[in-house]
């Protein structure tokens, strides 16, 4: 029999209102228990606010402008009761419901309404994350319209909240993992372990169901199934990631090339990706040193691929990608654009799961076995000054930054934590305009607290979008803020307010990106407020031409070389 997602909708309900941890987890772990072997995934998914597997690149891709427009045509309700309903409750999901329940009759009851089972809604968002290219908008539309209007109105809060991946019932996935060790008695360790290897706790929590304990102690490590990647956060600089390590951490050049996870078995090697897809056929010289190099019978090793000139240099991203998007031309390719390897950890060698080593000792590990194959330069410091020499140092070279890696920390796959830090080196800060604003979520959600940034055309006049952020003011800064973007309102949406540019606000950034996402084709990443320029007119905030030319100088930056050398490699 399949699950209705109605008792899934009801199971977060009597979630969100409660607080006792025990109970939240019995409750939910009852629920685990009913479920068929192929509902696991999927509902264990859900209730954690996702609607895709998270090992699946694959997302939604539905804003919330497309979304709201979906849930006004299938209810056909005055659009005031969900902006009155959300400004009560601060919550999307509360505010569907409102609208649903008042929709009543007026809803047309469909000929063809069928019952949601959890797979039905599971097979709806893999469609709508299926269609993409042309026409792919108007499909995700259909795909939604269906689903809503087969919904209740508790199921369409719960829809809603899935979609937009904000659950809110405060049931997260360290208790998760707690229901799945009481449904399946299997002891807690063990789901854990289990669930840092495989990166999902839907997966585990099915491999529990059907396979119990046994099950879950088998998976491991294995050569030639991809572990997920150990991924960094942000520091602004050296001395934030060394305070953040304890005083003390290994500074390492960041390539600017392509992640790869190699393993190697006997005389087999496979490369894998970023994204864990095999691209051992695009590297043959890769796999070629590897054979060479390593010894070991099998390991699991991690490095950067870094596309280079004739004399070693390194050269920009986009080169490298062409070798990647290139698998059936590769000899030709590989002639023309040459790369090379760099590692920086070892997660496995000769049957023995290496990453509760602590950093140092794998990199020693890695040393050691790596035959000729170059690491990536690192240092080992307390010193600021020293840090900062390193990073010039870097950059200077051609390369991107630093990365700074906690020294007695573990490798922990699929995380994207403090223990490993990515710096690079800071930009001019912009002076930007404020041209619109969308209001906050949770204790934010009465003010405007996410901003749009703009930089002024000097040829035309207009005010172009170069980045957005809801970082750098303080809750008193935003409700002056919010007082002051109301009274320059031009137009309003139910979350977001397009304004008069007027305000000035200084920011900082840590890159400009290529991005289709803005109309000036780029977007600052990482962008905080760190002054309001009160004493700056819109007319002196900085222009969309100056972007450019930082978003410019970037490539400059990263080595002289780069452009010296770029249309060179291009040639060939
Ligand atoms: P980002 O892609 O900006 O999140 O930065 C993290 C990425 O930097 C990693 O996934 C690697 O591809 C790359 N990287 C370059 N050099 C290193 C290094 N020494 N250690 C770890 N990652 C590095």
């Amino acid at each position: 029999m399949s699950t209705l997602f109605r008792t899934l909708a009801e199971l977060c309900e009597k979630l969100e209102g409660m607080r006792k941890r025990t109970s939240m987890i019995s409750l939910v772990s009852e629920f685990l228990k009913s479920l068929e072997p192929d509902e696991i995934e999927p509902a264990v998914s859900m209730i954690l606010g996702r609607a895709l597997p998270k090992y699946s690149e694959q997302t939604l891709e539905v804003s919330w402008a497309t979304l709201s427009e979906i849930i006004r045509r299938t209810t056909g309700v005055d659009w005031k009761v969900f902006t009155d309903a959300f400004s009560k409750t601060g919550d999307i999901g509360a505010a569907t419901k409102m609208v649903f329940e008042s929709s009543g009759v007026k809803r047309q009851i469909s000929l063809f309404e069928r019952v949601l089972t959890i797979k039905d809604v599971r097979k709806s968002f893999e469609a709508i994350a299926n269609a993409v290219g042309p026409g792919s908008r108007e499909k995700k539309e259909r795909l939604l319209e269906a689903l809503l209007s087969s919904a209740s109105p508790l199921e369409a809060k719960y829809l809603v909240k899935i979609i937009i991946g904000e659950m809110r019932t405060g049931f997260h996935e360290g208790l998760m993992e707690q229901a799945v060790s009481e449904a399946f008695h299997v002891p807690l360790e063990v789901v854990q372990r289990a669930s840092m290897i495989l990166g999902d706790i839907g997966v585990v929590a099915a491999t529990a169901k059907v396979e119990g304990k046994e099950g879950l102690l088998k998976v491991g490590f294995k050569v030639f199934r991809p572990v997920k990647l150990m991924l960094a956060q942000m520091a602004n600089d050296v001395a934030e990631a060394l305070k953040e390590h304890g005083g003390k951490t290994a500074f390492e050049y960041k390539l600017d090339g392509a992640r790869v996870q190699i393993h190697k078995e006997g005389e087999v090697v496979k490369i894998f990706s970023r994204r864990l897809t095999d691209v051992t056929e695009s590297l043959p010289e890769i796999v070629e040193a590897v054979r060479r190099n390593i010894k070991a019978e099998s390991a699991i090793l991690e490095g950067e691929v870094i596309a280079v000139n004739g004399r070693g240099h390194p050269l920009p991203f986009q080169h490298l990608m062409r070798r990647f998007k290139r698998v059936h031309e590769v000899e030709d390719v590989a002639s023309t654009i040459p790369v090379k390897l760099f590692l920086f950890d070892i997660l496995y060698l000769n049957g023995q799961s290496l990453i509760g080593f602590p950093y140092l000792q794998r990199r020693q590990i890695l040393a050691e076995n790596a035959g000729e194959i170059p690491l990536t330069k690192q240092i080992v410091t307390d010193s600021v000054e020293e840090a900062e020499r390193f990073l010039k140092e870097a950059t200077d070279a051609g390369h991107e930054g630093l990365m700074a890696k906690k020294i007695d920390s573990d490798y922990v796959p699929g995380i994207r934590g403090k223990r490993w830090l990515k710096i690079k080196p800071t930009l001019p800060p912009l002076d930007l305009v404020i041209v619109a604003a969308e209001y906050g979520y949770g204790k934010r959600h009465g003010w405007l607290s996410d901003y749009y940034l703009a930089a002024r055309d000097a040829e035309t006049g207009e005010f172009l979008t170069v980045g957005k952020t809801f970082k750098g003011l303080t809750d008193a800064e935003i409700v002056e803020m919010t007082k002051r973007l109301k009274e320059l309102a031009i137009r309003e949406e139910p979350r977001r307010i397009f304004v008069i540019p007027k305000i000035v606000v200084e920011v900082a950034y840590n890159e400009i990106q290529k991005s289709p996402k803005y109309q000036c084709g780029m977007a600052l990443r990482f962008a905080r407020i760190t002054r309001i320029r009160d004493d700056k007119t819109p007319e002196e905030a900085d222009t969309i031409q100056r972007v450019r030319e930082i978003y410019e100088s970037q490539f400059s930056k990263k080595g002289n070389i780069w452009l010296e050398n770029r249309d060179k490699a291009l040639k060939g």
